[in-house]
């Protein structure tokens, strides 16, 4: 076997849906979605809120796909709006007793495990991922089991038992990076559970990686074929994508990064430089509030024949409303816990990946057409 082999899997392993019935759970997100809010309304949400922080000594911290209002908020009272590594990285080192994250399941677990003495509180709990949903531990565990010579690398986004469970956890800031740092140490990989991100860092590192094959149900509706046909109607447009897509997306990228890496490539753009961005389009508006003179285009999730172009917006992290952090505050529901033991042991695959990226910054430089981009003041690792 080559080095960058794929490993055919057994169908039991294999989890391309949402669980492990193949059932898809939007439905559910998408009716708790809250309505529009009038302006008064918002008003008095994104006031109340911010009295409510204040009062219970908390931070609020956002993830770029959440409602605007929210990133607004985040940013207006001292917290923060970022990708999952920097958002768990913000909690643990803050000093606020309470932490509001406003994203899903997985980043309140996260921010629970590096700060168990912290109240970490969740607009809605039931906000969770396609990712954790199609990684249960009990099967994770069985697949884990049966390949005992492999180091065990998961994405951020899995719940803490499966944490527990892993050697290294990494976000797509600095997947590449720690994969290729195992490879020099003659490691073998056993990668979960997203498939595609999967695929492209095997292809970039030439890693031996045993994949699981998950799927984020946003990234995974970007169609290479549309994006294509849209290039050559903005044939000066750069193309940034996120690498949960698919391979004929990621394979037409001019950058290939993590949320904070294609903002701040956006950022480094030229003025009125143009953008087509596959990534769930939560991201626009950060984008638009940090790099106001360049033309933003969301990547096509269908072909000329659907109604909506793009659709890319997860229905989990749409949950997240101004009422949710009223309410988690003003009556404590929404609390995260994280059993102890699974805590402590998810804590260790965690804080190695954040003393990794402590020790070698350089692991966050994303390659951005013939430039490099590093750490960026105010959006965290770029
Ligand atoms: S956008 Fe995809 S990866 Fe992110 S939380 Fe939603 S389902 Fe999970």
């Amino acid at each position: 076997m080559t080095a960058s082999t794929t490993i055919p899997i057994s169908k039991e392993f294999d989890f391309p849906l949402q669980n492990a019935e193949g059932e898809t759970c939007t439905a559910h997100a998408w009716a708790k979605v809250p309505p529009q809010l009038s302006t008064a309304e918002r008003d008095a949400l994104m006031q109340k809120s911010a009295e409510l922080l204040k009062a219970r000594n908390a931070v609020l911290v956002a993830h770029y796909y959440v409602d605007g209002d929210l990133q607004d908020l985040a940013l207006a009272t001292g917290g923060c709006v970022s990708d999952s590594l920097e958002m768990a990285r913000f909690g643990r080192d803050h000093e606020a007793q309470t932490l509001v994250v406003a994203g899903v399941r997985f980043m309140g677990e996260s921010a629970k495990i590096l700060s168990p003495e912290k109240t970490v509180l969740m607009p809605d709990l039931e906000a969770t991922c396609s990712l954790d949903l199609g990684c249960p531990i009990d099967e994770f565990s069985a697949f884990c089991d049966a390949h005992p010579d492999r180091k065990v690398v998961v994405y951020a986004n899995t719940s803490a038992a499966v944490k527990a469970r892993a050697d290294w956890m990494v976000t797509s800031s600095c997947a590449l990076a720690i994969v290729n740092h195992l490879k020099d140490k003659g490691e073998k990989i056993l990668w979960a559970p997203d498939r595609h991100l999967g695929k492209y860092i095997q292809q970039q590192t030439g890693a031996d990686m045993l994949m699981w094959q998950g799927a984020c149900i946003v990234h995974d509706e970007f169609k290479g074929l549309e994006l294509d046909l849209l290039r050559k109607q903005y044939p000066g447009a750069r193309i940034l994508v996120h690498p949960e897509s698919p391979t004929s997306v990621v394979q037409q990228a001019d950058v290939v990064g993590s949320t904070s890496q294609l903002l701040k490539a956006v950022i480094d753009g030229a003025e009125g430089e143009t953008f087509i961005v596959a990534t769930d389009n939560g991201i626009m508006h950060r984008m638009r509030q940090l790099a106001p003179g360049k033309t933003l285009i969301e990547a096509p999730t269908a072909g000329n024949s659907a109604t909506c172009k793009s659709c890319a917006h997860c229905p989990w992290m749409a949950m997240n409303a101004l009422q949710g952090v009223v309410d988690c505050l003003a009556k404590g529901t929404g609390e995260v816990f994280v059993d102890a033991e699974i805590g402590r042991k998810a804590a260790g695959c965690i804080t190695r990946m954040l003393n990794f990226v402590k020790e070698h910054p350089e692991a966050l430089v994303v390659k951005d057409g013939g430039r490099l981009a590093g750490m960026t003041p105010g959006i965290g690792a770029a």
